[in-house]
C-alpha cells in the first residue's frame, strides 16, 4: 500500500458500511475536499477508528478497496490509513472468513487451561480454525473465547469458561443461542458478608443496568445535583481533599488535574475516560460497565461540570462488546431524558459523551496514545511536556481519567472529601477495587478499603485452588511484579507496595500455585510485550524482541552463559531509555522473577 489509491474497488456492502458511519459520498463532497484542502482533511480525520471498525463489522476484513475508498471519503493517504489499519489487532488485512473465533492465549487463561484447550482445539478443528488471542479481559470466567460474525448486522458472543465442545461447535457452526454471557453478577462474587465494604461495585447487580428509574431510585443524580448546587470550585475542593488518585498505576492525584484544566483559558476542554483497561488480568472496568454505566455517565458530567468540559469520550476496549451496548444503550437513555445534552438536568451546562471503540491496542491504555488513536492516527504516546492538562485530546486542555477513578467521584460529592479520606490510610484514601484471577476457588473483582492485606484479599477469593500450594503472585498485571508466597501480609496501599518493592498497578492479582510452569508463563510476558511495543522508540522496539529472545534460550536452551547478563542490560536499558510506561516496565515482571522468586538461577 503506498500514496496511489489501489485500483481495487470497494463492494456495495463496503460501500454501505461506511454510508452508515460517514454518511452517503456525494458530489458536493468532493467539491468540498477540493476546496478545504488539509483542514477539511482534519475535520474529518476522527472518523477514521469507528470507520475501520464498520468496514470489518460488514465483511470481516479490511480490503484493499475498502480502505482505498474510506482514504478517499476522508481525504487521509491510502499508506496512512493502511499504518493505522495495521496498528491494531483486531483488524485482518488479509481475507479471512466472516467468522473468527479468539481464544485467549494470555496470562489469566494460561493458568486455567488455556494451554490444553489451543492444543485440544488444534487436533480437533485445525490450526487455522482459530485465532490465539491476547488477554480478553474476562479473566474471571478463565479460559476465554469471543466469536465475532461479521454481517449485516455483526455479532458477537464469549464462550467462557470455553471448553473444546462448545468452541467446536462455534467454529463449525457459528454463534448458537445458548451462547450467552454470564450474568454481570457472576463477577462480583464478594460474599454477603463483606458487601457492606461495597462503595463503587454497590449497585452491581442490584440495579438494572438497562434502567434509569432504577438508578435513581438507588440514589443516583443526587451527586450531580449537590456538585452543582455546590459549584465547580467546590467539587474540585472536594475531590482534592478526599486525596483520590488515579487508580489506572499512575496514582496523579485527581483533584490537581481536574484544577489544571479547570484553569485554563483555552477552549474547548475534553474529558476522556480511559476504560482501555488491556493489561492483561484487569476486567474491573468491564464490571462496572456492564453492572452500573450510570454510574460513570454521572461520574463524568460531575467531572465535566466541575472542569468546564461540554464533550467526553469513553475511549473502551474493543473486546467488550456487552460493555458496549449497555453503555451506549446508557447514554441514549440519559440523553433521551435530559441527563444529557444541551442543558443537562436544566442545571444550565451542556455535556454529552460518546464512544470510541478500541481495536487491540494495549498501548492504547496510555493517556496521550488514546488521543492520536480517537483522533484517527496510530495509537502512538506523545512526548511529555506539554501535558494532556494544557495541549490534549485536539490539542486542547483535556482530563484523562480511567473508569475506577471516575465512580470514585460520586461517593466524594455525596458524603464529602473529609469523609472519604477517612477510610484507608493517609496516602492510600478510600476503596480500591482488585481484579483477582488464576488459581483461585472464587476469581472476580473484589472490593476493600486500602489497607486490607494480599493475604485478606486471596482468603476473601477462596483462598488458593483445593489442595494446591501457592507458588507466587503477580501484582500489577505483566507490568507489574511477582510476590513470593511468603511475602503476602503487606498491606495493599501504594505505600505499603512501593515498600514492598512491588506496585498494585490497575489492580491485578493473579494468583499462581505449584501447577504453574514460570518459564512458560514468562515467555508470555516477554512475547506480550514484544508484540504490543508500538515500535516508536528504539530501547523498546528492539530491547522486547531481544528480551523475548533471551527468554527463549534461557529457557529453552541453547543457553548461552551471557545471556542473563544480557537480559539485565536491555531490561535496564528499556526502563532507562523508553519514552512510555510501557517499554519502562516491559522487564520488571521478569526482573522480579528472577530475583525474587529465584526462576532461571
Ligand atoms: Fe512505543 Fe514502547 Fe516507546 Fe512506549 S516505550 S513509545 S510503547 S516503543
Amino acid at each position: 500500500m503506498d500514496l496511489r489509491f489501489p485500483e481495487a474497488e470497494p463492494t456495495l456492502a463496503e460501500v454501505q458500511a461506511l454510508d452508515a458511519v460517514l454518511g452517503p459520498s456525494t458530489v458536493a463532497e468532493g467539491w468540498e475536499r477540493e476546496r478545504g484542502g488539509a483542514h477539511a482533511a482534519d475535520a474529518k480525520r476522527h472518523l477514521l477508528l469507528g470507520a475501520l471498525h464498520a468496514l470489518q463489522d460488514r465483511v470481516g476484513w479490511i480490503s484493499p478497496g475498502g480502505l482505498g475508498e474510506l482514504s478517499r471519503r476522508l481525504d487521509v493517504p491510502p499508506a496512512e490509513a493502511y499504518g493505522v489499519a495495521s496498528f491494531y489487532a483486531m483488524f485482518a488485512l488479509e481475507e479471512r472468513s466472516l467468522r473468527t473465533v479468539h481464544v485467549c492465549a494470555d496470562l489469566a487463561c494460561q493458568t486455567r487451561g488455556a494451554g490444553a484447550l489451543l492444543d485440544a482445539l488444534e487436533a480437533e478443528c485445525g490450526a487455522g480454525s482459530f485465532t490465539p488471542s491476547p488477554c480478553l479481559g474476562l479473566c474471571e470466567r478463565a479460559p476465554a473465547v469471543l466469536v465475532t460474525e461479521a454481517g449485516n448486522p455483526p455479532h458477537e458472543a464469549v464462550i467462557a469458561p470455553a471448553d473444546v465442545a462448545a468452541v467446536a461447535v462455534a467454529i463449525r457452526s457459528g454463534i448458537q443461542p445458548a451462547m450467552v454471557e454470564a450474568a454481570v453478577v457472576d463477577a462480583l462474587p464478594q460474599a454477603a458478608s463483606t458487601r457492606d465494604q461495597l462503595v463503587l461495585l454497590r449497585r452491581v447487580g442490584l440495579v438494572d443496568p438497562a434502567s434509569l428509574d432504577d438508578y435513581r431510585a438507588h440514589g443516583g443524580y443526587q451527586a450531580l445535583r449537590a456538585a452543582v448546587a455546590m459549584g465547580a470550585t467546590q467539587v474540585i475542593a472536594e475531590v482534592t481533599e478526599s486525596n483520590l488518585v488515579g487508580r489506572g498505576g499512575a496514582a496523579f492525584p485527581a483533584g490537581r488535574k481536574w484544577a489544571a484544566v479547570a484553569g485554563q483559558a483555552v477552549r474547548p476542554h475534553y474529558i476522556v475516560c480511559n476504560a482501555d483497561e488491556s493489561e492483561p488480568g484487569t476486567f474491573k472496568d468491564r464490571a462496572v460497565i456492564e453492572g452500573d454505566p450510570f454510574s460513570l455517565i454521572e461520574s463524568m458530567t460531575i467531572a465535566a461540570f466541575a472542569t468546564g468540559c461540554e464533550h467526553g469520550y469513553v475511549y473502551l476496549r474493543g473486546e467488550y462488546p456487552r460493555a458496549r451496548q449497555t453503555l451506549q444503550h446508557a447514554i441514549d437513555t440519559a440523553r433521551h431524558h435530559g441527563y444529557l445534552g444541551p442543558d443537562v438536568m436544566q442545571l444550565g451546562f451542556a455535556f454529552d459523551i460518546e464512544i470510541v471503540r478500541g481495536a487491540g491496542a494495549y498501548i492504547c491504555g496510555e493517556e496521550t496514545a488514546i488521543f492520536n488513536s480517537i483522533e484517527g492516527y496510530r495509537g502512538e504516546p506523545r512526548s511529555k511536556p506539554p501535558f494532556p492538562v494544557e495541549v490534549g485530546l485536539f490539542a486542547k486542555p483535556t482530563v484523562v481519567n480511567n473508569v475506577e477513578t471516575l465512580v470514585n467521584v460520586v461517593p466524594i460529592i455525596t458524603r464529602g472529601g473529609a469523609a472519604f479520606a477517612a477510610t484507608g490510610t493517609s496516602v492510600s484514601t478510600g476503596t480500591k477495587i482488585f481484579c483477582v484471577s488464576g488459581n483461585v476457588a472464587v476469581p472476580g473483582v473484589y472490593e476493600v478499603p486500602f489497607g486490607a492485606t494480599l493475604r485478606e484479599l486471596i482468603d476473601l477469593a477462596g483462598g488458593v485452588n483445593e489442595g494446591r500450594s501457592l507458588q507466587a503472585v503477580l501484582l500489577g498485571g505483566a507490568a507489574g511484579s511477582f510476590v513470593r508466597a511468603d511475602e503476602i501480609d503487606f498491606a495493599l496501599t501504594l505505600e505499603g507496595a512501593r515498600a514492598h518493592g512491588t506496585t498494585l498497578g490497575s489492580g491485578v492479582v493473579m494468583v499462581l500455585d505449584d501447577t504453574v510452569d514460570m518459564p512458560t508463563f514468562l515467555r508470555r510476558i516477554a512475547a506480550f510485550f514484544r508484540d504490543e511495543s508500538c515500535g516508536q522508540c528504539v530501547p523498546c522496539r528492539v530491547g522486547t524482541v531481544r528480551q523475548e529472545e533471551a527468554m527463549i534460550r534461557l529457557t529453552i536452551g541453547p543457553r548461552q552463559p551471557h545471556d542473563m547478563a544480557l537480559l539485565r542490560d536491555v531490561g535496564q536499558a528499556m526502563k532507562d531509555a523508553s519514552i512510555c510506561g510501557l517499554g519502562q516496565t516491559a522487564w520488571s515482571a521478569i526482573e522480579s522473577a528472577i530475583d525474587r522468586l529465584g526462576v532461571l538461577r
